[in-house]
């Protein structure tokens, strides 16, 4: 693939930049290595977290300028964009006001173990490669950046190969902010160049966010070279509608979190499972809403809706909606690419789905919705559980009782009731099954990258520690 800018609004080429060179890249990570060096070494928490509260500052201080530069390299509205800054750095306080709390050492009972004291204590690993994706280009590199580099590691990033604009942004975010040179570092390069990157003994472990295509290659490498990868990978979340559910409100929020950045986001409710007696109800308000959606000029206030972020991605969401249509689903609304300049898509809603259709089984990345008709609780897990995917779930009912049972039985790594997938700073995130493994965000997150060591100081006598038995 291209490093480069292409506005998918036009389908302009803007900017292209040639891959940096193995020795540029052995330059970057020798100097993310002395930069951990130097981090564990003489920086404080508290003062990386005044570093990091300052590109919070930035942030800010530069949001419009860099939303523009997010929708032009791939197509969210402006408007998205700059809520997107604002999270970021909002992110960035979180950590910085928190992370010594999370990091702070944790006592053990240091009876139990025949100690004087015992404790675990967190400290960075090194350098992390983070292999990331274009459809949130600053928020899901931050959602590592900011807890990592509290943590005293440093990164490296592997950003999608088109939005090297906002790639190279970030890395100037974090020098300007005081971190110093090597700390965070871009590296301009495609997936070929991963292997050899995370081959490299210097870099202790790798995150991605991405398809699971890429998940099992980084995977396949990391288990060869003996270090730890978190998984963030696709989803096919169910959004499930209970007769007790406000109907009007869910189908509210569904066009929302189906249709949110273009339709382009792992957490979109993807597979909306309504129940038989509010089914006709829901799918009347659901599709009249999604029909009713602005599609247009990312830049424009009044969007709702902006091009997908790629001409080819674009092909594989209206391939999978034609072969559904062609196996006897419906198609209510949408369903037609436009004609014309940008790779946009219409908000669409397909029904009477059959296993044997890709649309059963696989992930829609744009704003398709499949609407499934169930007749009791229990196939409503069936379907919402039923793909190879585990991100996030969304369940709609008032009755406690089965707010309890949807928040057990849903095979997801997040689960919302009444209210859309997303994702805080406060909260683990992550997926089951094919959707990767890990989490990121809060302590969790961020001890993801930490070495929790066990720290186990006795007296030097023989029945405790020293002389016991081994394991
Ligand atoms: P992608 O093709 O997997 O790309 C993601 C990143 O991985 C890019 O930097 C890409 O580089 C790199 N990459 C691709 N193939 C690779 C390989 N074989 N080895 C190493 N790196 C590789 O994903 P996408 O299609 O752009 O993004 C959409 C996918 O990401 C969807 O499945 C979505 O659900 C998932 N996603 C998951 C989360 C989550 O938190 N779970 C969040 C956002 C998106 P190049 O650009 O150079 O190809």
């Amino acid at each position: 693939m291209p490093i480069a800018t292409t506005n998918p609004a036009t389908g302009q080429l803007l900017k292209s930049y040639d891959p940096m060179s193995d020795a540029q890249v052995d330059a970057a990570i020798e100097r993310a290595d002395l930069a951990f060096r130097e981090l564990r070494r003489s920086t404080t928490i508290a003062e990386r977290g005044r570093w990091l509260t300052a590109a919070a500052d930035l942030l800010d201080a530069e949001r419009d300028d860099t939303a523009r530069l997010m929708t032009t390299e791939m197509g969210k509205t402006y408007t998205a964009a700059k809520a997107e800054v604002t999270k970021c750095a909002a992110a960035c306080r979180f950590y910085a006001d928190h992370a010594a709390r999370m990091l702070a050492d944790e006592p053990a009972d240091a009876g139990a173990v025949k100690a004087i004291r015992a404790f675990v204590r967190y400290q960075p690993i090194g350098p992390v490669l983070a292999v990331m994706p274009w459809n949130f280009p600053l928020w899901q590199v931050m959602r590592f950046a900011a807890p990592a580099l509290m943590a005293g590691n440093t990164g490296l990033l592997k950003h999608a190969s088109n939005v090297p604009q906002t790639a190279l942004y970030l890395e100037d975010v974090f020098r300007r902010a005081g971190f110093g040179e090597g700390a965070f570092s871009t590296l301009l390069v495609g997936s070929d160049a991963v292997d050899r990157i995370l081959s490299d003994p210097r870099v202790r472990a790798a995150t991605l966010t991405g398809s699971e295509r890429a998940g099992r290659s980084i995977a396949q490498i990391a288990g060869r070279e003996l270090k730890k990868v978190v998984l963030e990978l696709g989803g096919s979340d169910p959004f499930v509608v209970m007769p007790s559910a406000d109907v009007e409100r869910a189908a509210e929020v569904a066009t929302t979190a189906r249709c949110q950045n273009n339709g382009q986001s792992c957490i979109a409710a993807k597979r909306f499972i309504v129940h038989t007696d509010v089914f006709d109800a829901f799918a009347e308000r659901f599709v009249a809403n999604m029909a009713a959606l602005r599609v247009g000029d990312p830049m424009d206030s009044a969007t709702d809706v902006g091009p997908l972020a790629s001409s080819g991605g674009r092909d594989e969401v209206h391939a999978q909606v034609r072969d559904a249509a062609e196996k006897g689903a419906a198609v209510l609304c949408g369903g037609e690419k436009p004609a014309g300049d940008g790779w946009f898509y219409p908000p669409t809603v397909v029904t009477d789905l059959r296993p044997g259709m890709r649309m059963w089984s696989e992930e829609v990345f744009g704003p398709v919705a499949g609407l499934y008709r169930v007749s009791s609780y229990d196939e409503a897990i069936e379907v919402a559980n039923g793909t190879a995917f585990g991100l996030g779930a969304n369940a709609w009912t008032t009755d406690p009782a089965e707010q309890e049972r949807f928040a057990t039985d849903l095979d997801a790594g997040n689960v919302f009731v009444n209210g859309m997938t997303t994702s805080y700073p406060e909260l683990p995130f992550g997926g089951v099954k094919n959707s990767g493994y890990g989490r990121e965000l809060s302590a969790l997150g961020m001890r993801e990258f930490c070495n929790i060591k066990t720290v186990w100081v006795g007296k030097g006598e023989a029945s405790a520690g020293a002389g016991a038995h081994a394991e």
